[in-house]
């Protein structure tokens, strides 16, 4: 019987799912992630991993893995996976895409808001009791209506949040590798380059995949070049934009504000300094996570897994 290892607590209608015709095992926990060495070695008896994007899928563990067909990450970013080697092995990668674009995009534009608009800060006030009388500009943010959006990375999800845009009136502007014309067509999108796009845009929001070209992408010189009144955004993925060139612009007033969804290292720690920036809205990774949203990422990598192991096509392969 084919064995599947998944590498962290998941739905237990998924697990039973899965147990009626394979041998599986799970790392039974919720918020720790599986140690390294628990990993490599389950990599080494299992012919599927099921992975998360906090599991390090690298030549190492790939190299010693003799019964290995299938790596199907919960997610539809795959930067923690080295396909290119997967791909030489002869195993198989999959990803989540699709599934979680309006739910990420839903929580995009929620960052967007909820720092233009100060709201946990405004939240923090009201609990700490620090409400004593009306002003008139008691918790003041800026409007988000009618101001320039820039998304980097045009993809799936950064077409989704322009439709919730363009239901705000936003003017967008959008860089990626190559134009989307139905996106120019459909919300009035215009394409730009990236220092255009930083010049000119209210809101920047990354979108795009971690990838060699894309790491460091937004640096010091890029901040530098937004407006200062600017707020940036990203729920693509954290080393894209050097995090110390971005708490250096929110320090220096290079930029009014940020909302993030991911991090250089994560988790982040307590004590990082982006923490206690009141203008930054700061949330752990949960783009995709709604539950509804989760179940199905879910049902999707373990519907990959059976495909792989009955000798069928997966549903949703990552290619290099
Ligand atoms: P997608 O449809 O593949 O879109 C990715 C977009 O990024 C594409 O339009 C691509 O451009 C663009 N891109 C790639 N390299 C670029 C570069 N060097 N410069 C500018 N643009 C570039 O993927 P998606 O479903 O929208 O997801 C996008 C990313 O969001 C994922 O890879 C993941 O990292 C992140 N994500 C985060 C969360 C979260 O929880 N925070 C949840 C889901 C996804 P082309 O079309 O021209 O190739």
């Amino acid at each position: 019987m084919s064995k599947i290892f998944i590498t962290r607590k998941i739905d237990d209608a998924v697990i039973d799912e899965l147990r009626k015709s394979f041998d599986v095992e799970v790392w039974d926990s919720e918020d720790q992630a599986v140690p390294r060495d628990v990993l490599l070695k389950q990599a080494k008896e299992s012919h599927a991993l099921f992975t998360m994007l906090s599991d390090q899928i690298d030549k190492e563990l790939l190299s010693d893995a003799p019964h290995l067909k299938v790596v199907a990450n919960m997610a539809v970013g795959y930067d923690n996976i080295d396909v290119q080697a997967a791909e030489k092995a002869g195993i198989i990668v999959t990803n989540t895409p699709d599934v979680l674009t309006d739910t990420t995009a839903d929580l995009a534009f929620s960052l967007i808001l909820a720092t233009a608009r100060r709201i946990p800060e405004a939240a923090g006030y009201i609990k700490e009791g620090n409400w004593t009388s009306w002003s008139p500009y008691l918790l003041a943010g800026r409007d988000v209506h009618h101001k320039t959006l820039g998304i980097i990375g045009m993809g799936k999800i950064g077409q989704a949040v322009a439709k919730r845009a363009a239901g705000f009136d936003m003017n967008i502007l959008y860089h990626t590798r190559s134009r989307k014309t139905e996106a120019e067509e459909q919300f009035g999108a215009q394409y730009k380059s990236l220092s255009d796009l930083l010049e000119k845009s209210d809101f920047v929001l990354v979108l795009a995949p971690l990838t060699e070209e894309t790491r460091g992408m937004i640096g010091a010189e890029q901040l530098r070049s937004m407006k200062d009144s600017a707020i940036f955004i990203n729920v693509g993925r954290g080393p894209v934009v050097d995090e110390k060139a971005l708490i250096d612009a929110l320090k220096n007033g290079e930029i009014a504000g940020a909302g993030l969804d991911v991090f250089e290292k994560e988790p982040i720690s307590k004590d990082h300094p982006l923490l206690s920036m009141k203008n930054v809205v700061a949330v752990p990774h949960i783009g995709s996570a709604s539950t509804e949203t989760r179940f199905i990422m879910m049902k999707l990598a373990a519907d990959n897994i059976k495909a792989v192991l009955n000798g069928e096509k997966p549903l949703t392969k990552v290619s290099v």
